[in-house]
């Protein structure tokens, strides 16, 4: 189903891209934009680099390691950019943190407050997740065949209950106006497009350092790298060129840890 909230001429009219949302899919309602963007490719394998799927109403959001992404509908951005990069399999996770820096610069724009960053996969206002990415890659013959870039957006959300009430929050909440969500994804997509040609480039994230630290929430504090393989403590110094977090153990050592599957808390709550 199109159209809905985003229709394909106003967002092309908004877009000041080449590359990211050539191809534009503007769904009224869709389980998952991950989902529809994998579904696109199973139909057509032509699809290409910076396809882009978008929705407002998002019914089967996805988070990482199988849980979910909850939004109601109409008033928040579920959206998700098809990827065709030259990169090897490990340095796929890098793309992540690029689609984070986009979103926070987009929502600082519009909102005129920083928007921080909790490494690798979640924007920050107030302690809270405005936003959540979820990256997912198919590999082929030891090669990346794809990579999908899913972020969702919390926007208008009036509020929230539940287990969320001090998880999320959303640019309503900070600000206490509503955005339009067509002007606000586009920028994001400007955003995000503007670094990952840069990327493609250099092939690593040494231009975006600085920034990209000044964000990280955690950065200069004590937190805990949840990790399937062992638990770990330290503080959090900032990024490396690989997108990797420098963390300092107890004993002075420094660890990088690989976004992969950790998780970052602070030692003293969320962030
Ligand atoms: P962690 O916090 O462990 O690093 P994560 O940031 O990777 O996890 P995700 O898997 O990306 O988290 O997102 C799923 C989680 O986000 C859910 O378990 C839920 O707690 C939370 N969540 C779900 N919907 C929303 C939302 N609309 N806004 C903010 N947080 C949400």
């Amino acid at each position: 189903m199109e159209t809905g909230i985003f229709n394909e001429r106003s967002m092309k009219s908004l877009l000041h891209t080449k590359r990211i949302g050539s191809r534009l899919f503007c769904l009224s309602q869709v389980d998952s934009t991950n989902e529809e963007l994998k579904r696109r490719f199973m139909a057509d394998e032509g699809l290409p680099d910076g396809a882009v799927a978008v929705t407002s109403d998002q019914t089967a959001g996805k988070g990482r390691r199988g849980r979910g992404w909850e939004t109601p509908p109409g008033v928040n951005i579920a959206m998700s950019v098809f990827l065709r990069p030259k990169l090897m399999v490990d340095e796929a996770s890098m793309l992540t943190l690029l689609m984070a820096l986009a979103v926070s610069r987009a929502c600082s724009e519009v909102t005129g407050q920083k928007c921080l960053i909790k490494w690798p996969n979640d924007v920050i206002v107030d302690g809270k997740k405005i936003c959540g990415i979820l990256t997912e890659m198919s590999v082929r013959d030891g090669g990346i065949e794809y990579v999908i870039v899913g972020v969702g957006v919390n926007v208008n959300t009036p509020a929230f209950d539940g287990e969320l009430f001090d998880k999320a929050t959303s640019l309503m909440l900070m600000t206490g106006r509503s955005f339009d969500l067509c002007e606000l994804a586009a920028l994001i997509m400007d955003h995000f497009e503007t670094l990952y040609e840069t990327f493609l480039n250099r092939r690593d994230l040494g231009f975006i350092r600085d920034e990209y630290d000044s964000l990280l929430v955690s950065r200069g504090k004590k937190v805990r790298i949840l990790d399937p393989k062992g638990d770990l403590e330290g503080v959090s110094l900032g990024i490396n060129d690989r997108g990797e977090l420098l963390v300092e153990l107890s004993d002075g050592s420094v660890r990088n840890i690989y976004a992969g599957e950790v998780s970052v808390r602070g030692v003293y709550g969320y962030v």
